[in-house]
């Protein structure tokens, strides 16, 4: 369920800092560390699942969970309402989908333009 070498499953072991945006049993949600955007942060599960390509229809519920959480932390974090406002869900999977750490994570992005990236 956790690889001692990812960084992520470190994040949620609390080994390396992180500022947090959301826990619950499902998921850990932590402020991006190079933000694209005025509001950066990452939904992960807390089972170590590599990428979006590993998963199942046994992780409908746990993917149901990060989309619906996902603008209800958007908000909290000071995303624009919709529909001026609103934000971008981006899920990197693999090399060619720009995926750089292989423990699968939900980026939300939001703010006023322009960002950085993205
Ligand atoms: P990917 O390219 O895999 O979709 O995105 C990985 C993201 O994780 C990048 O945006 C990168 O800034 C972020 N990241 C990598 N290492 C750390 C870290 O140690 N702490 C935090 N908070 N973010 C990280
Ligand atoms: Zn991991």
């Amino acid at each position: 369920m956790t690889d001692d070498h990812c960084v992520f499953c470190k994040i949620i072991a609390g080994k390396i800092p992180s500022k947090k945006v959301h826990e619950d049993e499902l998921v850990y949600a932590f402020h991006d560390i190079n933000p694209w955007a005025p509001v950066h942060f990452l939904i992960v599960p807390k089972a170590h699942i590599p990428s979006m390509s590993h998963l199942g229809p046994e992780h409908a519920n746990l993917m149901g969970h990060m989309m619906t959480l996902a603008p209800r932390l958007a908000m909290q974090e000071g995303c624009n309402p919709y529909p001026e406002g609103g934000f971008r869900i981006v899920v990197n999977t693999g090399a060619e989908g720009g995926q750089e750490v292989h423990h699968l994570h939900v980026h939300v992005l939001g703010g006023p333009r322009p960002w950085y990236k993205g």
